[in-house]
């Protein structure tokens, strides 16, 4: 069977079903072909809460289906390939997060969108990489541990330096891969390009750059600008910026060999129709209990963001 005819054979499953497939950017372009929706984590399990969907196949990493399933319970959801995970999501234990409430009832703990949903559940509040600053300025009181991305939360601290953050000591290990020398050698290739970067980056890195974002404010800036843009987050975007734009060649990868990442791409076109056709994938359950407790942080990001 060619790509085009199993594309096609899931745009038929896809509608015979009532099934929507969310795709995250870092998915591959022909996963992007066939979903309904793409963007971020949150953006998308958003979208399924507004879609009201009946049955979602998310093409991304287990936190992501997880979100979905805090903010639609009924929803029956299914991440296409069981073993696709996001290493920094599960960086710090839950039980740790309740221990270090104990040993400082006064210090909030704000958890990055990209954690397990045990871990959204222990947390005051959870924020996205473009909400972050905007929800710490918020939270009242001033000590505040930031789990579990230490690049995200060394971002946060500069820019509401009002604050006492302490770090968990956590990383995207795609992004945290890149060194200014990545920088400075592709910066050297096109000396016009403008740079814009992730915040999961090390701290060396972010401070080259000329915009700092999540994954949709990068594509908006990107799409925004005249002339190059190097982009460094991981190569998906690229791969989505340039057949959406006329003159895609202006984007330009950062380290490709280095963002990439493994889990992201875990999941293929068969993965997907396997899914929908109910013999794959894996359908994903949460606790209610933990559910709705997740659930709260996320209305409190919401309410803050
Ligand atoms: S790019 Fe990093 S944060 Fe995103 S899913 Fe992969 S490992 Fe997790």
């Amino acid at each position: 069977m060619t790509t085009q005819e199993l594309k096609n054979k899931i745009l038929e499953a896809k509608k015979e079903t009532g099934t929507v497939i969310l795709a995250h950017t870092y998915q591959e372009p022909d996963i992007i072909d066939v979903a309904d929706v793409t963007g971020d984590s949150f953006f998308l399990s958003k979208k399924a809460a507004e879609l009201k969907a009946k049955r979602v196949v998310m093409c991304g990493v287990r936190f992501m289906a997880e979100s979905v399933k805090i903010l639609s319970p009924e929803t029956e959801t299914i991440l296409p390939v069981a073993s696709a995970t996001c290493p920094m999501a599960e960086q710090i234990l839950p039980e740790r997060v309740r221990e270090f409430k104990e040993e400082n009832p006064d210090t909030q703990v704000v958890a990055y969108i990209n954690t397990t949903a045990a871990l959204k559940a222990e947390c005051d509040v959870c924020v996205t990489s473009s909400s972050a600053i905007k929800i710490v300025k918020k939270l009242e009181g001033k000590d505040i541990l930031f789990i579990p991305d230490q690049h995200l939360g060394s971002f946060v601290a500069k820019n509401v330096p009002e604050k006492n953050i302490i770090l968990w000591d956590g990383y995207c290990p795609v992004h945290a891969q890149l060194t200014k020398e990545d920088v400075i050698e592709c910066k050297k290739k096109y000396p016009d390009a403008v740079f814009a970067v992730h915040p999961e980056s090390p701290k060396e890195v972010v401070e080259l750059a000329d915009m700092v974002g999540a994954t949709s404010d990068i594509i908006k800036y990107a799409k925004e600008q005249k002339g190059n843009v190097i982009i460094g987050t991981e190569r998906g975007v690229v791969d989505y910026l340039s057949p959406h734009e006329e003159n895609g060649e202006r984007f330009i990868q950062l380290a490709p060999e280095k963002l990439c990442c493994e889990d992201m791409k875990k999941i293929s076109l068969e993965d997907v129709y396997k899914a929908i056709i109910g013999e794959g994938g894996e359908k994903v359950e949460l606790d209610e209990a933990l559910r709705k407790k997740a659930l709260v942080s996320i209305n409190r990001m919401l309410e803050l963001g």
